[in-house]
C-alpha cells in the first residue's frame, strides 16, 4: 500500500497555486493571470509559533505605511495544519492567505467573493473549527472544582479520572476547563 506523504511548505504552494490557474469565471476566462500566480509563488512562507490556538494562518503588512501588496507580505502557516486529515482545509488556509496577498486586507464583500471560488467552501470552514477545538482542547488547562461548594481546589494541566473530593465539605470534584482567549483569524 502506497504511503499517505504529508507536504511541505513548497510542496503546499505548489498545489494550492496550481488549482488557482484553473478558476476561470462563466465565458471561461481565468481568474487569476500568470503573472500574478508566478508573484504569489514567491512570497515566503514559514510556520507561525508553536502556541498559535485559534491562528491557522496569517498574512503580515511587511511595511504598514503602504498597502498590502504580493510585493509587501509574508505568510505563515499553523504547523497543525500538515496532518493527513487537514491537508484539504491547509490547501484552503493558503487560498484565503493569497487572496489577502492580492491586496484584500479585510474580509469584506470582495474578499468572500474570491474565497467562495474554492470548490467545497462550506465544508472548510466545519473543518476549521473542528482544528480550532482540537488545539483548544489540547491547551487548555483544568480547574478542580468543588461541586458542592464552589471553591477551587487546584488548577492542573491534566484532567483527573477518577472520583475526587473537596476535603473541607466531601463535595465531589468536577473538572472544568479553562477555555483559552481565541483571536480572530486572519
Ligand atoms: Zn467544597
Ligand atoms: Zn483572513
Amino acid at each position: 500500500m502506497e504511503q499517505y506523504r504529508v507536504p511541505d511548505l513548497n510542496q503546499l504552494r505548489e498545489i494550492v497555486i496550481s488549482k488557482m490557474s484553473l478558476f476561470s469565471d462563466n465565458s471561461g476566462n481565468r481568474i487569476f493571470s500568470d503573472i500574478e500566480l508566478s508573484n504569489l509563488s514567491t512570497i515566503e512562507i514559514s510556520y507561525l509559533s508553536k502556541n498559535s490556538v485559534s491562528r491557522h494562518g496569517l498574512t503580515t503588512n511587511l511595511d504598514k505605511s503602504k498597502k498590502i501588496s504580493i510585493k509587501n507580505c509574508r505568510v505563515r502557516l499553523n504547523r497543525n495544519l500538515f496532518q493527513e486529515q487537514y491537508l484539504d482545509y491547509a490547501e484552503f488556509v493558503l487560498f484565503h492567505e493569497y487572496i489577502h496577498c492580492l491586496g484584500n486586507f479585510t474580509h469584506n464583500r470582495e474578499f468572500r467573493i474570491i474565497e467562495n471560488l474554492w470548490p467545497n467552501k462550506k465544508e472548510m470552514n466545519i473543518i476549521g473549527k473542528k482544528l480550532t477545538r482540537e488545539l483548544q482542547d489540547s491547551k487548555s488547562k483544568w480547574a478542580w472544582t468543588c461541586s458542592k461548594c464552589g471553591f477551587i481546589v487546584r488548577k492542573s494541566t491534566r484532567k483527573f479520572r477518577s472520583n475526587y473530593f473537596h476535603k473541607e465539605c466531601r463535595g465531589k470534584l468536577e473538572n472544568i476547563p479553562i477555555m483559552l482567549p481565541t483571536k480572530p483569524e486572519h
